[in-house]
């Protein structure tokens, strides 16, 4: 039997109007494992800080959420959202499972073919897209969905010139009854521009109108959010086909579904105040039904989900640095990664758990990471057990965003593992080092010498 860890007594101050040490969550449940994997061996083997992904969970997640939309509306596909993590083994996972790739910039769509996705599987989104952006895009026959009407006039300029005609979309955006309204991309449901846009396409014989796109916002809290929004994309889908006789192939209904992290400001977990994904399935597909065309031609719907899919599956091993006292006497603990790699930590409250078993005594503290910048803070707020320098912590529910909006700064950039389906762990982005990062620098002639 293993010994309990021995902590001295000690008396903690109860806060009025906060739980005492016997209503508060068990914060010292330790995740000593990723899919049967050790946290600590994985920190020995890849350094610390470490970005863990499962495998496992990215595919469950993903084929529990398409079939939970596949038994509600018969044509369903999924393109993976580049943006929300795009290192290739990610993108892999998804692609294998049948995702298609929406990208948001050239970038991103040099990515996606370059990993092999040919044209018509990729979805170009996005307000930049240069005019060499978008010849590449026409002539490998990829779905464009246009922005504002400047990106059309280009188009409709481009079109004449090339052999390919274009496959167009629109990008939509409405009053969903969340404000404030996500209103900067794409054209205005409600005072007639995206059928203006619509129209214009329809009219113009070197353009093929093919679908419509909207994505309504980010971490959205509510599915009648998506019932309004697919009842608007209906609507207009009918009135192209009364009007113009124009049936869609599809319609795009973003992504946009929330993760089960819970923001700051926000009391309950956000798994008490957050819909399921079979209340947003419900709201969009009863509404696809309302479309006018008949059986079979029924428009193919698509979806986007970026965090929603990744985010459980990520999880950031971090290492105690120290601990100390602020001049109030509230404890301050330091660990080794900071909001440079986690930069979701400006919006959610993370979860972190110790990566071993603790005592059972816990205490109030601010969680730093190593930056020498004061808004280094990962957790102003959160109740952990002793932990000793040296000790590993687990950041739960990191898969969205961070590894694509991580920056270079102070810091390198961490190695980032994969744990396979077979329990073996492969790395799947190699840390930076200097060399790296100097590569990429020019040291003018006059400046290459210097006497101190
Ligand atoms: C970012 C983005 C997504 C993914 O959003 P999530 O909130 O992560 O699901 C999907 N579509 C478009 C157009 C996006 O910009």
């Amino acid at each position: 039997m293993e010994k309990k860890i021995y902590e001295k007594p000690a008396i903690t101050k109860h806060h009025s109007g906060f739980m005492n040490k016997f209503g508060s969550s068990p914060v010292t449940t330790p995740k000593s494992e990723v899919d049967g994997v050790s946290v600590n061996a994985i920190a020995d083997q890849y350094g610390s800080p470490v970005f863990v992904l499962s495998e496992r969970r990215i595919r469950e997640n993903f084929r529990n959420t398409l079939r939970t939309f596949k038994t509600r509306y018969p044509k369903v596909q999924y393109a993976w959202s580049y943006k929300t993590n795009y290192l290739n083994a990610v993108c892999s996972i998804f692609h294998q499972e049948g995702s298609w790739a929406e990208v948001v910039s050239e970038f991103e769509y040099d990515r996606a073919r370059k990993l092999g996705i040919p044209g018509k599987y990729i979805i170009f989104n996005g307000p930049d897209k240069s005019e060499q952006a978008l010849l590449k895009a026409i002539e490998d026959g990829a779905k464009i969905h246009v922005d504002h009407f400047d990106e059309l006039y280009k188009i409709i300029e481009l079109s004449e010139k090339t052999e390919k005609k274009p496959q167009l979309a629109i990008r939509v955006n409405m009053d969903t009854g969340i404000y404030p309204k996500w209103d900067r991309f794409g054209f205005n449901y409600e005072n007639g521009e995206a059928m203006e846009a619509l129209r214009r396409i329809v009219m113009q014989p070197t353009l093929k109108l093919i679908g419509l796109h909207t994505h309504i916002g980010t971490y959205m809290m509510s599915a009648e959010a998506y019932r309004i929004a697919a009842r608007k994309m209906v609507v207009l889908a009918n009135e192209l086909f009364t009007k113009y006789e124009t049936k869609l192939d599809y319609i795009d209904m973003g992504g946009g579904f929330p993760s089960n992290n819970t923001l700051k400001g926000q009391y309950l977990q956000a798994e008490q105040v957050l819909p399921t994904i079979e209340d947003f399935a419900d709201a969009v597909t009863s509404e696809l039904f309302r479309i006018s065309y008949h059986g079979s031609d029924m428009p193919t719907l698509i979806l986007e989900s970026g965090r929603s899919l990744i985010d459980d599956a990520g999880f950031l091993i971090s290492t105690i640095i120290a601990n100390k006292r602020l001049s109030d006497g509230k404890k301050a603990t330091i660990m080794d990664g900071g909001v440079n790699i986690l930069f979701t930590s400006f919006w959610y409250k993370h979860k972190i758990s110790p990566a071993q078993p603790t005592g059972l005594s816990t205490e109030n503290s601010t969680i730093y990471g190593p930056l020498c910048m004061n808004i280094d803070v990962l957790r102003e707020d959160i109740v952990l057990p002793n932990l000793k320098v040296g000790d590993r912590v687990v950041i739960h529910h990191v898969g969205a965003y961070n590894m694509t909006q991580w920056m270079q700064f102070i810091t390198l950039r961490p190695n980032i593992v994969m744990v396979m389906e077979d329990g073996t762990t492969e790395l799947i982005r190699e840390s930076e080092d200097l060399e790296y990062i100097m590569s990429r620098e020019k040291l003018p002639a006059k400046l290459s010498e210097f006497k101190l």
